[in-house]
């Protein structure tokens, strides 16, 4: 037996590593080393029960939890490599080798949710659907909870199309497949499709099932509360031969019921394998005692669960504080001179401190207020990076490049930069495209056959062919060497070249940031490389990966990404009602959605080994706005020492301070009307003898929450009257009654 592998464990935490054959559950609350048993674990079965690490199939939920698994395993047994990756990844892979049975080729693209939302868009205006009255956003939020439940297109059409109760499933029923058969023929996959498509491929071929089942003996998938039902279906197949199947969780920090994950998974768990044997961690090694009370006090509040209490060896230490300020100004300065104490006078280092926010929203005015107190600070915003114009931009054409077939990332570049191929010219090209059944490039390539094309365009499209036909990963050497000649070959970087604005100064950092990446992978790859694999990389990106632990920053994520890591100190900004709870989870006034926010919560605090502070701001600037806030009302469930800056007398009345949601009795009260988040509603009542009675359709609004928007829909009269405004920040549509719409024009 090798010592180091069970060092310094206790006898539960032994237990679980020294299993071997059969179903292993491992439940238990956050910091009781999970995550440090199946890496454990893996080190063991290679090491004394003799399992090849390539039959090793370890699942984690973010990149940087799989290489640090990865790295841990390395420092165990410097000679070992283990593939440890995410289900995405996993999945990607598989349908590389095997996607040809389910109609996907192996040169296939990955869509994020903006060219998602782009293809939608295609389909809808195929199919005449007005996508303004049915927001693109919200169809496929349908889609992908279709997926995520494995109902096929066919499946759905056939449920729902005589759908009378509700005519977005009527609408749905015929996207859905619309979208579905645009996918294939653009040889593209979603997020979605990975695990939906990985889920079929196994469930209807026992043979590649068994097959992979020898392949992956032994599987290890931690964070399991957070899987959705084609994840389970996944697991539930590769280990059906063997049943050598380790899973850990915690259904207290499950966060991701809005994708489709299903707590259940874990509670079934026993049910589905009999033979199951299940381990309790009981203690916890991360956080003092009175962070873990304060934690304990807020989960108890949920009533879905198991009760269990975390206990610790670990001292009192500080109790939990909450700090309150006057605006979201003084907040992030209060933050800032908060984190200087610590680095001057108790000792930590930047990179030991992390602030977590609900909405990225938040996360601006603190960066600037650290920057301007010359603390180091890195966000940890991975995909908002590949999100951006530019980015997205010329991964296109390396995409177009890879798979010729990828009509979103034609559409994206045909005419960037500008090649005089307007959208009248790019609508004649796709129809004669689809009538001929070609891809968009091959018809690019033959545009002097389209009809009414310009001559300007014939040449367009053309040269625009000839161009991405011309490169090519093996001429060009490496990936960045490809990048760098899609950059001069388009000039796609010239307009803002010598410029001295700052948006072009900051296209141009992250083009080459772009570029670094793309390098750092060649260097990493080696003779491997291919520009499949650097695309796949960029597009299973998480915001966590770039994250540096070494480099002395205080880092800031949002909550959602702050799962399965720990810091010695803890910031959680903006405590308050509407953004924690989410007002999206107010205003279903369901208690499972405000279950998930307390956890979500929770999560967060037990993020915190040996300091944490809660931040909640009386007035809170967002989206341009300023607005009175109300407590979050998790704040009374949890036990923390209440310390108060700059007074400023404005808003003092204890009757803005007081949740206006009691949310330990929803189920009690009814559902709450639309939009009556307390802080909106009390700022529309405010402000309600400035609002204009007389909306116009394409009229610009300002909203104190959702920012800026359109009013693409008016309907009913007087007191009745609702205005519908899309709003431009996350595309989101919402219907207000006019009269008290906290909206004002622009
Ligand atoms: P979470 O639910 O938040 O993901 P977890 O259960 O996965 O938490 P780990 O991250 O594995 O917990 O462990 C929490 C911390 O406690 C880590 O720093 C880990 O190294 C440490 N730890 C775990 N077990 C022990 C032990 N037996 N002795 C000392 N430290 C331990
Ligand atoms: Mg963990």
């Amino acid at each position: 037996m090798n010592d180091s592998i069970t060092d310094g464990l206790t006898d539960s935490q032994k237990a679980a590593v020294e299993h071997v054959d059969g179903p292993l559950l491992i439940v238990a609350g956050p910091g009781s080393g999970k995550t440090r048993v199946v890496t454990r674990r893996i080190s063991n079965l290679v090491t004394n029960a003799n399992i090849s690490p390539r039959s090793l199939l370890a699942i984690t939920f973010t990149n940087k939890a799989s290489k640090e698994m990865a790295e841990r395993v390395r420092e165990l047994l410097p000679d070992v490599r283990v593939w440890v990756s995410t289900f995405h990844r996993f999945c990607a892979r598989l349908l590389r080798e095997y996607g040809e049975v389910v109609g996907i080729k192996s040169t296939f693209s990955i869509l994020d949710s903006t060219d998602q939302k782009q293809m939608i868009r295609l389909v809808m205006n195929d199919l005449d659907y007005d996508t303004v009255h049915y927001a693109p956003n919200k169809v496929l939020w349908r889609i992908s909870n279709a997926k995520n439940d494995l109902i096929t297109p066919e499946q759905y059409a056939t449920r729902f199309e005589e759908s009378i109760g509700d005519h977005w499933q009527a609408v749905v029923a015929k996207v859905y497949p619309a979208y579905q058969k645009r996918m294939l023929e653009s040889n593209a996959v979603d997020f979605d499709d990975l695990l939906m498509h990985t889920a079929t491929l196994l469930t209807e071929n026992p043979e590649l099932r068994k097959q992979l089942g020898e392949r992956y003996r032994y599987i290890l998938v931690d964070e399991y509360q957070d899987t959705n039902l084609s994840q389970y279906q996944i697991v539930a197949a590769l280990a059906e031969h063997h049943g050598n199947l380790c899973v850990t969780g915690d259904p207290d920090q499950s966060i991701y019921g809005w994708r489709g994950a299903r707590i259940e998974n874990i509670l079934r768990f026993e049910r589905d394998f009999p033979a199951a044997k299940t381990i309790r961690l009981e203690q916890n090694f991360r956080s003092t005692q009175s962070i873990l009370r304060s934690a304990d006090a807020l989960i108890d509040h949920n009533q879905q669960r198991k009760q269990k209490s975390l206990i610790t060896d670990n001292e009192e230490g500080e109790s939990v504080q909450l700090l309150c300020f006057p605006d979201s100004r003084e907040e992030a300065e209060g933050i800032a001179t908060k984190i200087r104490d610590l680095v001057d006078n108790e000792g930590y280092a930047w990179n030991q401190i992390a602030i977590f926010y609900r909405v990225n929203a938040l996360s601006r005015q603190i960066e600037m207020a650290l920057m301007r107190n010359r603390i180091p600070v890195q966000v940890a915003a991975g995909v908002a990076f590949y999100d951006r114009a530019e980015i997205k931009d010329l991964l296109a054409y390396m995409r177009l490049v890879e798979n010729p077939a990828d009509a979103t990332a034609f559409l994206r570049i045909v005419n960037k930069p500008l090649r005089g191929l307007g959208k009248t010219s790019q609508n004649r090209l796709v129809r004669w495209a689809a009538i001929n059944n070609l891809t968009l490039i091959q018809a690019a390539a033959r545009a002097g056959e389209v009809p009414k094309l310009s001559k300007r365009a014939v040449f367009g499209f053309k040269r625009f062919a000839e161009m991405i036909e011309s490169f090519s990963l093996a001429d060009a050497g490496s990936v960045a060497d490809l990048l760098l000649r899609v950059v001069e070959k388009t000039r796609y970087t010239a307009a803002w070249e010598g410029s001295y604005d700052e948006a072009d100064t900051e296209k141009l950092a992250n083009v080459e940031e772009l570029v670094g990446a793309a390098r750092q992978y060649d260097e990493a790859i080696g003779d491997e490389r291919s520009l499949q694999g650097f695309l796949e990389q960029t597009a299973l990106v998480s915001d966590t990966d770039w994250i540096d632990d070494k480099n002395g920053q205080v880092t800031l994520m949002t909550l959602h990404a702050a799962k399965g890591l720990e810091f010695p100190v803890a910031f959680i900004v903006g405590v308050e009602e509407g953004l924690i709870p989410h007002e999206r989870a107010l205003k279903e006034g369901d208690r499972r959605e405000i279950e998930e926010e307390r956890r979500l919560l929770f999560v967060g605090i037990t993020r915190a080994e040996k300091r944490l502070f809660l931040t909640e701001s009386r007035i809170r600037s967002m989206h341009g706005r300023n607005v009175p806030t109300i407590q979050s009302p998790f704040l009374r469930e949890l036990e923390c020492e209440r310390l108060e800056f700059g007074t400023d007398g404005f808003i003092n009345d204890e009757q803005w301070r007081q949740p206006t949601h009691d949310v330990s009795k929803l189920a009690d009260i009814p559902a709450m009307p639309k939009l009556m988040t307390g802080a909106a509603l009390l700022n529309g009542e405010k402000t309600a003898a400035e609002i204009p009675t007389g909306f116009g359709i394409g009229m610009r609004v300002r909203h104190p929450r959702y920012g800026i928007g359109v009013v693409t829909e008016l309907s009913g009269y007087g007191g009745r009257r609702t205005v519908t405004v899309n709003f431009s920040d996350d595309d989101r549509t919402e219907s207000f009654i006019a009269a008290k719409a906290p909206l004002q024009p622009v």
